[in-house]
């Protein structure tokens, strides 16, 4: 039997299980990504059900090459936070998935386009760019093709937008990008991306920068009609610029010092500006700070803590990533004790992703009591090694991870899909969670 085979036989009971609602699926067993595979492999077992007018879904896409969030709020308005396309080497970082027929920006695209027909909308209503960093946004290298549309060339973002209509483009930095004055606007990837909103502004498309401690923003497209008794619904903008949300109204305040005061090596990083969101269905909250960092130079600098405030701007949640891909400087054992989720998800790509401290924050029962369950875009087979004491606690370390929240977002469901092809087929489903079960202590 070789390696698609048994992938494909383990893939196969795991879908068997996973139906049964039981939560106890062997993920341990899950391959990692020495597993090689090829686009058109067929694997068995269910398919995603397609989303549903009042579901909320949140798919964390396993492209390989970076982070990628397709929201499809309940009715049917559609978010697609990042659409990373490192051009790091495979052998520090995962494989574009499914394979490498397409780039990954072409892979998300389509993913996004599957899974957006039963909304009805033609396109994306929204794309935030969470910062400028080539795993958000697309990396450039030789042989990349020009777009049709400007003088660009096609990866991650761009790739997106030439394949999809985008309805308002969202980014922290828009429209002059000078903050916080560290110069990554003229990396060859942001100028890259820089031009691509230059092209799109002239043809009349809307560019909007990230207002932090709003709520209208996102605002729902009414795709598909919601029932009232489903309640609210919406997207909070809660950090961006090291600006975070007050809690009261759209009130925001700054966090970190002016730039100009600072040393050079003082300065707010790239992503230390990446903009966080909260989303919710009813009493379901779901936290995303995309690669926000908690690291303060061991107490030196405590502002540098963004990511921290971020989460207490939050508030405890239902799901939340593991931000900065689980690298040692995201999820404190601060921010665990503050978001306190039911489920986490790291989106992992690279060698490094994620930390075993960073593991042992989100499952410490000390930082916070109550279930949790972890699960990770793509754990490259040499960090599962070096990791494996945790490790094994993973529910899953390979496959695109989708929380689903039932209308009116009392109860929600965390889902993993094969990413070896586009058949989107479940490979773990948990039994039914309910929102705000793990309360404040
Ligand atoms: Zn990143």
């Amino acid at each position: 039997m070789n390696v698609n085979e048994q992938r494909r036989r383990l893939v196969g009971a795991m879908g068997l299980l996973g139906l049964s609602g039981c939560a106890a699926v062997p993920t341990s067993a899950v391959p990692t990504s020495s597993v090689p595979t090829s686009a058109g492999s067929t694997s068995a077992g269910p398919t995603l059900a397609p989303w549903q007018p009042g579901q909320l879904d949140i798919h964390h896409l396993a492209i390989g090459r970076g982070s990628a969030t397709l929201v499809i709020l309940p009715d049917g308005t559609s978010l697609l936070i990042d659409a990373g396309a490192s051009a790091n080497a495979t052998d520090v970082s995962v494989a574009t998935r499914p394979g490498p027929q397409r780039r990954a920006g072409e892979w998300i695209a389509r993913y996004a386009q599957r899974h957006l027909a039963p909304t009805g909308a033609r396109g994306l209503d929204y794309l935030l760019v969470s910062h400028l960093h080539p795993d958000h946004l697309g990396d450039v290298a030789p042989g990349l093709p020009q777009s049709r549309h400007g003088n660009y060339r096609l990866t991650g973002v761009m790739d997106v937008a030439e394949r999809l209509d985008i309805g308002t483009l969202v980014d922290r930095g828009f429209p002059d990008y000078r903050y916080p004055g560290a110069g990554i606007e003229r990396a060859p990837f942001a100028a890259n991306y820089r031009a691509y909103v230059t092209a799109r502004q002239a043809g009349g498309g809307a560019v909007q920068r990230f207002e932090a401690g709003t709520d209208r923003q996102f605002l729902p497209r009414g795709h598909r009609p919601v029932d009232e008794r489903f309640g609210r619904f919406a997207v909070r903008n809660i950090a961006v610029n090291g600006e975070v949300w007050t809690g009261r109204g759209d009130e925001r305040r700054a966090t970190f010092p002016d730039p100009a005061t600072l040393a050079d090596r003082d300065r707010p990083s790239e992503n230390m500006c990446c903009a966080a969101v909260r989303i919710e269905s009813g009493p379901f909250r779901y936290f995303t700070g995309a690669d926000l960092t908690s690291d303060t130079f061991n107490g030196d600098l405590p502002w540098r803590d963004i990511l921290g405030a971020a989460a207490r701007a939050a508030g405890p949640v239902d799901v939340a990533t593991a931000d900065h891909h689980g690298l040692y400087d995201g999820v404190s054992a601060d921010v665990a004790r503050t978001l306190r989720p039911s489920a986490w998800v790291i989106p992992t790509w690279h060698i490094s992703h994620p930390s075993l401290q960073q593991l042992e924050h989100m499952f410490n029962e000390r930082l916070y009591a109550g279930p949790r369950e972890v699960f990770a875009t793509e754990v490259m087979h040499e960090n599962a090694l070096m990791h494996r004491r945790l490790m094994q606690k993973l529910r899953s370390t390979r496959g695109h991870v989708i929380v689903r929240v039932e209308a009116g977002g009392e109860r929600f469901r965390m889902l993993v899909t094969d990413n070896a092809d586009e058949a989107d087929r479940v490979i773990y489903e948990s039994a039914p969670i309910r929102s705000g079960a793990i309360k404040p202590a």
